[in-house]
């Protein structure tokens, strides 16, 4: 199927072909005609299956030959983050290249409410929006959401994640009944079915791609490290890698910090990307690295969300997602438009669970690679979900690797790290210095312990165990009159 067939104008046809596009994607062919038509549609697609064209396409066409009201924005497009709001953003203006009209704001935290209010004062067509900012514009009465008639649930199950729901729910009860209504989740489990069922008017349903086809592209490994080996095991597989460049994946955003650190440290051309960033520098971070001027990017999972760059040629898990659709968004943000594309995780052995998850979701097992200079060490049968490290390997036969990796990771590494080993061995400094003050003490004590045995006065007979009423001077008493206050000598 070509563009050509979807029912799309020429002046889109013009623009999608001028994006580079040359076929339709599987839910592009799928949803177009049916949003064209005026349908609902529930889609179960993810990031990087080309459903943003799939609901901006049809929604460029329908506003541009319906008629357009004073102040009254005509689509409404709901993005968990910012970062997606910018990417669908980013998108309209390439798809609205021959549509110059039509207009759009983006209306999200982080950024001051000037430009957005400016924008919704002259009037826009478009409102592209995360929940929380939309609502607050709607508050301070600077939209009028009366006029919505398409209206586009992106990534709900990362809305249902991100405890927006019961936003979007306020905000679809405040749009008119009579609406297009376009539902898009990457997955679709019982709550947001129910949601979509709520919102949704015998929609068209499509399904492209079980979650695990995406990854159908990339070359996937892992290794399974010891957690304080990570940092060195992923220099060491970046080194044997031909990084073009890569996204760098943290569960935590504390610990995207904490490796950017370390990875900049150690001489990397790295950025950061988390959620505490304010936007201003999140909105920088990301163009540098979409324009090649830093070649890799520790982030977050919510951080990344979405981030599309053409042509990425590796994703690192550094930890192993808890969730394992996360894993399949991770991976999907490389081997994109046919290219090829490497990820590789970084596992420990009490990562079993997780693993089990992802492997059970993309129905394969990821093949095992080896980090040069790191033995993979077993998993941890017994390891549940948040449990303690352990690497049995490592404690028994394959103890002499590791031994040389800890000591080369305590001279090399970062802050955090040598604060972790420098805590680790004071311990037995500290242990050590307790230990010799304690053999400081020790003789006082023992001295204060033999002082009994220490008497001053010789001891007649029965040694230590002299019992005391035998000192007393009762012999001196009873015979007062024989003797000059001698003592009987022990002889008698
Ligand atoms: P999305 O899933 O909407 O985030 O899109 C993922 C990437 O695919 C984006 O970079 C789009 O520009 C690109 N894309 C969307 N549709 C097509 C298509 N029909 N052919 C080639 N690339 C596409």
């Amino acid at each position: 199927m070509s563009f050509d067939d979807l029912g799309l104008s020429p002046e889109l046809l013009k623009a999608v072909q001028e994006a580079g596009y040359t076929n339709p994607t599987p839910i592009q062919q799928n949803a177009i005609p049916y949003a064209l038509m005026g349908r609902d549609v529930l889609g179960t697609a993810q990031t990087g299956t080309g459903k943003t064209a799939a609901f901006l396409l049809p929604a460029i066409d329908i506003l541009d030959t319906s008629k357009a009201k004073a102040r009254m924005p005509r689509a409404l497009i709901l993005e968990p983050t910012r970062e997606l709001a910018i990417q669908v953003e980013e998108a309209f203006d390439v798809y609205t290249k021959y549509h110059q009209k039509l207009s759009t704001v983006v209306l999200m935290g982080g950024v001051s409410y000037g430009d957005q209010d400016q924008r919704l004062l002259r009037g826009v067509d478009v409102i592209i929006a995360t929940p929380g900012r939309l609502l607050d514009s709607f508050e301070r009465g600077r939209v009028m959401m009366s006029g919505i008639k398409y209206l586009v649930i992106d990534e709900a199950d990362r809305m249902m994640d991100m405890g927006f729901m019961p936003d979007v729910e306020r905000i679809v009860g405040l749009l008119p009944k009579i609406r297009q209504t376009l539902f898009f989740s990457a997955t679709m489990p019982n709550e947001i079915k129910r949601l979509a069922d709520a919102f949704l008017t015998n929609p068209k349903e499509i399904a492209v791609s079980a979650p695990s086809s995406a990854a159908e592209t990339v070359t996937q490994g892992m290794a399974v490290v010891d957690e304080r080996d990570k940092r060195e095991a992923l220099r060491q597989l970046i080194k044997t890698e031909e990084v073009r460049n890569a996204l760098i994946f943290c569960n935590r955003k504390r610990d995207v910090a904490v490796l950017y650190r370390s990875m900049k440290k150690h001489g990397f051309n790295v950025a950061q990307l988390h959620g505490d960033m304010d936007q201003g520098s999140r909105t920088e971070t990301m163009e540098m690295f979409r324009e090649g001027k830093v070649d890799m990017l520790v982030c977050s999972d919510v951080a990344a969300r979405g981030l599309d760059i053409q042509g990425l040629s590796h994703v690192f898990n550094f930890d192993v997602p808890m969730n394992a659709e996360d894993y399949v968004h991770r991976i999907g943000r490389t081997g994109r438009a046919g290219l090829p594309g490497r990820a590789f995780t970084l596992a420990t052995p009490s990562d079993t669970k997780f693993v089990q998850d992802i492997t059970k979701l993309i129905g394969r097992d990821i093949p095992e690679i080896q980090v040069e200079g790191f033995e993979n060490l077993e998993f941890d049968d017994s390891a549940r979900r948040g449990g303690r490290r352990r690497s049995p390997r490592r404690d028994t036969a394959k103890s002499d690797t590791p031994r040389r990796t800890k000591s080369k990771r305590t001279a090399n590494d970062d802050k955090p790290a040598s604060k972790k080993s420098a805590k680790s061995e004071e311990k037995p400094a500290s242990a050590s210095k307790k230990a010799e003050s304690s053999q400081k003490r020790r003789p006082k004590t023992s001295k204060k312990k033999n002082e009994p045995r220490e008497p001053r006065e010789p001891v007649m007979g029965m040694g230590d165990h002299t019992p005391a009423f035998l000192s007393l001077p009762i012999r001196r008493r009873q015979k007062p009159t024989r003797s000059s206050g001698k003592e009987p000598s022990s002889a008698e």
